[in-house]
C-alpha cells in the first residue's frame, strides 16, 4: 500500500472504532485490517496503538490468554467521544467524495438501487 500517508487517519479511526466495540489487541487488529484490504505489519500497527494510547483515546492492560500475555486496548471515554465526533466529520467530508467519485462507477454499472 503506497498511499499509506492518505489512509493513516482512516486506519486510526477504524482501530478506535473497534476498540469502542470490544477490547482489541495487535494481532487481532492486523487480521481485522487485513480483512478490509489493509496489510499492516506489526511495526506499523503497534505505533498506531501506542499513539492512540499516548493521546488518551485508548487505555491498555496486560492480559493473560492461556500461555501468552497480550496487551489489550480499550477505548477510553475520551476515545469514544472523539470517535462520535469524528464519525460526523467523516460523513460530512466523505459524503462529497462519493457524490463525485463513485457515482460515475455506479452509473456505468447501474446504481445499486437500479438493479
Ligand atoms: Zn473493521
Amino acid at each position: 500500500m503506497n498511499d499509506r500517508y492518505l489512509y493513516a487517519g482512516l486506519i486510526r479511526l477504524h482501530v478506535l472504532h473497534h476498540a469502542v466495540k470490544e477490547p482489541v489487541y495487535g494481532l487481532a487488529m492486523i487480521e481485522e485490517l487485513g480483512r478490509h484490504g489493509y496489510k499492516l505489519s506489526a511495526g506499523t500497527l503497534y505505533p498506531i496503538l501506542h499513539g492512540l494510547e499516548d493521546r488518551g483515546y485508548l487505555a491498555s492492560t496486560e492480559e493473560r490468554a492461556g500461555s501468552t500475555v497480550r496487551r489489550v486496548y480499550r477505548a477510553t471515554t475520551a476515545g469514544a467521544t472523539a470517535l462520535t465526533a469524528a464519525k460526523l466529520k467523516v460523513r460530512e467530508l466523505f459524503g462529497e467524495l462519493f457524490e463525485d467519485g463513485l457515482e460515475t462507477e455506479f452509473q456505468a454499472k447501474g446504481a445499486p438501487g437500479d438493479r
